[in-house]
């Protein structure tokens, strides 16, 4: 049976077992699941990250952005979550669902080079820091040894 509407459900670790029509939802681990909402029992798990899912509550209704496509599974089912309610979207091509798919790694590939450009950052940050440091140091050294006439 298709669903309407998904109650959710504030998880710390998301269950075994899902119970139909209830989007689970840890904060903790960046997750969410429920089983499909066209009643075919297979468990969708969305990640919530900047790269896949985006999750809104309102503090009564849920919505995942973006859209679930299930493409992986026979019924190829494609909803959105919105305010916790389902809402059917079409069916996608071959083209269109790979075009998705290159879109999200393309997405993911400019996400983790942003990251890695921050971590180099840090990197080069924390280098000159201790270069630096260590150039204080000598300072100190070279004055003491200066003091001792040495
Ligand atoms: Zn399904």
């Amino acid at each position: 049976m298709k669903i309407k509407s998904l109650q959710h459900s504030f998880v710390k670790f998301i269950p075994k077992t899902l119970d139909e029509g209830v989007l689970y939802v840890s904060i903790e681990y960046c997750t969410a699941a429920h089983n499909c909402v066209c009643g075919c029992g297979n468990r969708v798990v969305t990640p919530i990250s900047p790269t896949d899912w985006r999750l809104l509550f309102d503090g009564e209704t849920v919505s995942l952005s973006p859209s679930i496509g299930n493409w992986g599974f026979e019924c190829q089912s494609h909803y959105w979550i919105k305010q916790s309610k389902i809402e059917w979207a079409g069916k996608w091509k071959k083209e269109q669902i790979n075009a998705g798919r290159n879109k999200d790694f393309q997405d993911k590939k400019e996400y983790f080079k942003q990251k890695d450009a921050e971590i180099l950052g840090q990197e080069i940050e924390s280098k000159v820091e201790s270069t630096i440091k260590s150039n204080q140091k000598k300072g100190f050294w070279e004055r003491l040894l200066n003091k001792l006439g040495l």
